[in-house]
């Protein structure tokens, strides 16, 4: 598999009238064409930072990029001029939010919207890029999709909405698809619908994607790597299936105990005691140290490199092997 994406040592910070914010402290991860790497974490882990320092879409200030390269087909886009940058992330990535309502323009038609990607973008005639808009609707399986390309984007349901929102992200064929928390805004079974989609477009097309969220429930069919985000560093990494059968990080298995049920609507993390960390002033040592079920006192004083714990695997915990069950 050839490498799509190859994030080396980044660091983020966000200035703040409190201090400096680590929002990101380290993170290296890898995406390969055709790949799916879900980037899991409750919300101030640095995944979104990460996402966005990526699409190169940090509100800079207060946000900045303070170390690191991001690699894509290996150019290091932040030392890329801002053109060549902008056409980076017109053609060849794109990124799904969480709140498609507010993603797309509530004046114009989803039809108009998806159009202009063609017009804009592939210099089409309106009336080709509109039958481009059709096809991707129906692609997206919405249906009734030529009648529908002339409604705006809230007489859809949610559901609906995330598949525009999709159809907009692959209508120019980018070779990667970031998607943060693409499916927490639905109900359980749309999102699983459309989870599916999203999966099964990327499989066709051989796209990369990172799938962020904060739901180990949502990514176990569709995820081929994880990577597990606290206090903006990777805790644990691992193929998908390793994950759930035998996590390597305290962290991990907390989030695995606290995956919601089909039949509760509750998508909050109820196992982990504690809140994650305020950025501005993050535990010393393993920063998950106060929270961690398996806390001893070197945890406290010393910061956990990623271990090696297999092939293709890395924890940052001191006692991983005990976690394994390999004591
Ligand atoms: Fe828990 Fe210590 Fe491992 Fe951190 S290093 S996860 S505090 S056992
Ligand atoms: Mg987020």
């Amino acid at each position: 598999m050839s490498t799509l994406l190859d994030v080396r040592d980044l660091h983020v910070e966000f200035r703040t009238r409190d201090g400096v914010a680590k929002a990101v402290n380290g993170v290296s991860y890898t995406v390969h064409a055709g790949e799916t790497l879900a980037v899991l974490g409750e919300s101030g882990s640095g995944k979104s930072v990460t996402a966005q320092a990526i699409m190169g879409i940090l509100d800079s200030p207060p946000g900045r990029v303070t170390g690191g390269e991001i690699l894509f087909r290996g150019t290091d886009l932040l030392t890329m001029g801002r053109p060549e940058r902008r056409r980076v992330r017109g053609d060849r990535m794109a990124m799904i939010f969480q709140d498609a309502l507010s993603a797309l323009n509530p004046v114009l038609t989803v039809g108009r919207q998806l159009a202009e990607m063609f017009t804009v973008h592939r210099g089409m005639s309106r009336k080709d890029a509109l039958g481009k808009a059709v096809e991707l609707m129906e692609r997206v399986r919405i249906p009734a999709a030529r009648q529908r390309a002339g409604d705006y984007p809230h007489q859809f349901s949610g559901g609906m909405r995330q598949r525009i929102m999709i159809a907009m992200a692959m209508a120019l064929g980018p070779e990667l698809i970031i998607a943060d928390e693409p499916t927490t805004a639905l109900d359980v079974t749309v999102q699983a619908q459309v989870m599916e989609l999203l999966a099964e477009l990327q499989r066709e097309l051989r796209m990369g994607l990172i799938l962020i969220t904060h739901d180990l429930g949502v990514v176990a069919d569709v995820a081929d790597t994880i990577a597990v985000m606290y206090a903006g560093r990777i805790v644990e990494h691992a193929p998908v299936h390793e994950i759930y059968r035998r996590p390597a990080h305290p962290y991990t298995k907390g989030l695995l105990e606290s995956i919601p049920r089909l039949d509760r609507k509750g998508r909050e993390l109820y196992a982990i005691k504690g809140l994650p960390p305020s950025l501005l002033a993050v535990p010393s040592g393993c920063a998950f140290h106060p929270r961690c079920p398996l806390a001893r006192p070197v945890c406290a004083t010393d910061e956990p490199p990623l271990y090696q714990v297999g092939p293709g695997r890395g924890s940052a915990c001191h006692f991983w092997k005990e976690c394994l069950g390999e004591r």
